[in-house]
């Protein structure tokens, strides 16, 4: 049994004096490519990591519902009979808004039984690995078997959603559970938001010697909620004066008229979604003809767009992707929603030591905190697990 499992076995015992009835997990993520598209009807393309959230589950033969986790001192109990949003708050918010959530989409929690759940997890919190949708889907997936819902994937990832929308209150979108949910080891998960079309694509990393390191800033989100509304305003703002419903209805044909009707900053932020869009299928196809050697420098330009069209970078993740390009990474962006969080570097396995080395010593240089650095595997989504 992996550690976790043995963890989240444990403190499931002896928080509920009992056994579980089984474990299931879910993985974090991160982007690789596709950054802001996903509210305009865009394309991203993330892959889950070997960084998992771990769900011990027991069903209970009442109504009540009890939720406890490694990363929290209490254990929160709620009956199903006043499991609304309105009445969720804290961690907890997020499996029981799962539970909840659940019920919108055809479970019947009128005559469901009761459960206890104890989580533990690897998955950094907070660093933009999505620690989120992994407790939301591991939670999704438990319900799902033990409940015994007819509810294929991407609808949960939908369940996951509208649990973070509705009952956690953070308006994101649904590209975090589709990853933690969908992704399949060595292969990133390719979404259309529009549509939901989900398309699982080698990524061949392994073979080709590279390693995806990620560069954890610590800066926190200072400016991530302002900023965030801000950027989606201004791309709703750029549609409505091009005409479209979306930026997603846009391509790189359209920059020229895009330059003559909008004011400078509104035509930047719609030229970073354009050409994001485009670097995503670029690098699909890229991927799919040269291999992952040949997708660095479309890394490279995703940053240069988010840091001078975007305007969502900071000094520390501009430095991480600076200096890790210039100690041997084949290329490297800050991902996730910007103002801090966490920068990625494909770097060939022997340079890994050298480009952390090089990245640390550079932010320490320029007085900045110390960055986290550690190797992620693209990994399977989530799954019960053998007890
Ligand atoms: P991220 O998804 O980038 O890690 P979020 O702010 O979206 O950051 O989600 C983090 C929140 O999710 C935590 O503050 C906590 O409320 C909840 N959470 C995540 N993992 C766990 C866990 N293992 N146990 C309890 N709560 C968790
Ligand atoms: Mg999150």
């Amino acid at each position: 049994m992996s550690d976790l499992n043995h963890t989240a076995t444990a403190g499931f015992e002896s928080r509920f004096g009992q056994s579980p009835a089984g474990l299931w997990s879910a993985p974090g993520r991160v982007n690789l490519i596709g950054e802001h598209t996903d509210y305009n009807d865009g394309f991203v393309f993330p892959f889950a990591i070997d960084r998992r959230t771990v769900v011990a589950l027991g069903l209970r033969t009442d109504r009540l519902i009890r939720v406890a986790s490694s990363f929290a001192e209490d254990t929160v109990e709620l009956s199903l009979d006043d499991l609304t949003p309105e009445n969720l708050g804290g961690w907890s918010a997020y499996p029981l808004g799962v539970a909840w959530a659940l019920g919108q989409f055809g479970a019947d929690l009128a005559v469901v039984p009761g459960f206890e759940v104890f989580i533990d997890s690897d998955v950094p919190i907070g660093a933009g690995l999505s620690s989120s949708a992994a407790i939301e889907s591991a939670v999704a997936v438990a319900l799902t078997d033990v409940w015994e819902l007819e509810l294929d994937r991407p609808m949960l990832a939908r369940v996951g959603q509208l649990a973070e929308n509705r009952a956690v209150g953070a308006p994101t979108g649904i590209m975090d559970q589709s990853a933690s949910l969908l992704g399949r080891a060595d292969a990133a998960v390719f979404l259309d938001c529009r549509s939901l079309d989900a398309e699982l694509i080698p990524l061949g990393f392994d073979a080709a010697g590279l390693e995806l390191l990620i560069i954890d800033t610590r800066v926190s989100h200072a400016h991530s909620t302002g900023g965030y509304a801000s950027r989606r305003a201004s791309c709703e703002n750029g549609a409505r004066l091009m005409g479209v419903s979306s930026l997603r209805d846009l391509d790189v044909n359209d920059l020229a008229r895009a330059g003559e009707l909008l004011d400078d900053e509104t035509f930047r932020r719609v030229r970073h979604v354009i050409t994001e869009n485009q670097r995503v299928l670029d690098t699909v196809r890229t991927l799919r003809e040269e291999g992952p050697t040949a997708i660095g420098a479309l890394l490279d330009a995703s940053h240069v767009s988010m840091r001078d069209d975007f305007e969502i970078s900071v000094p520390e993740l501009d430095l991480a992707v600076e200096v890790a390009r210039a100690s041997g990474a084949i290329g490297a962006r800050m991902t996730g929603g910007g103002f801090g969080g966490a920068a990625i570097a494909l770097t060939p396995h022997a340079l890994v030591p050298v480009v952390s080395a090089a990245v640390t010593s550079a932010f320490a240089a320029r007085g900045f905190g110390a960055p986290d650095l550690f190797v992620v595997r693209a990994a399977d989504g989530a799954a019960r697990e053998q007890a």
